[in-house]
């Protein structure tokens, strides 16, 4: 986790598709910011970007042989809000996603007192709200 900026909150992770029988492969957050490339190193060229939201929480993507595993692997280096994610995707033999990274990721901070949470510096506090003074 050492080389988040910010483990809880970070930069959107999207999903790349399309290609005959190709894997879903991930792109964007922490490790390639500019979406030229799959976290695996793949070249995206022919594929079409979605939003994660889009498709890993939802039914019918959660056989974990629809995804590539490198891309699942690298995963673990993005922020919790966009690993939690993809917490239903499913392992044969070994579990989700959720057990195998979102969990342990959770408990880290109560087993392992002297590693908190790393993250960003509060805003200033005149950038708190949308509205008003
Ligand atoms: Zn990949």
């Amino acid at each position: 986790m050492s080389k988040l900026d910010n483990e809880l909150t970070g930069p959107r992770v999207y999903v790349a598709v399309g290609g005959k029988g190709q894997k879903l492969h991930l792109t964007g957050g922490y490790s390639k910011p500019n979406i030229s490339k799959a976290m695996c190193g793949t070249g995206l060229e022919t594929r079409t970007i979605v939003d994660a939201r889009d498709i890993a929480p939802r039914d019918g993507y959660q056989d974990s042989k629809l995804w590539c595993l490198r891309c699942i692997n690298l995963l673990a280096y993005e922020a919790l809000d966009q690993i939690i994610l993809f917490s239903s995707i499913f392992m044969e033999k070994i579990g989700t996603y959720g057990d195998l990274v979102v969990i342990p990721h959770l408990e880290r901070p109560s087993k392992h007192k002297k590693h908190p949470f790393k993250l960003t510096a509060a805003p200033e506090k005149s950038e708190w709200r949308l509205h008003g003074e």
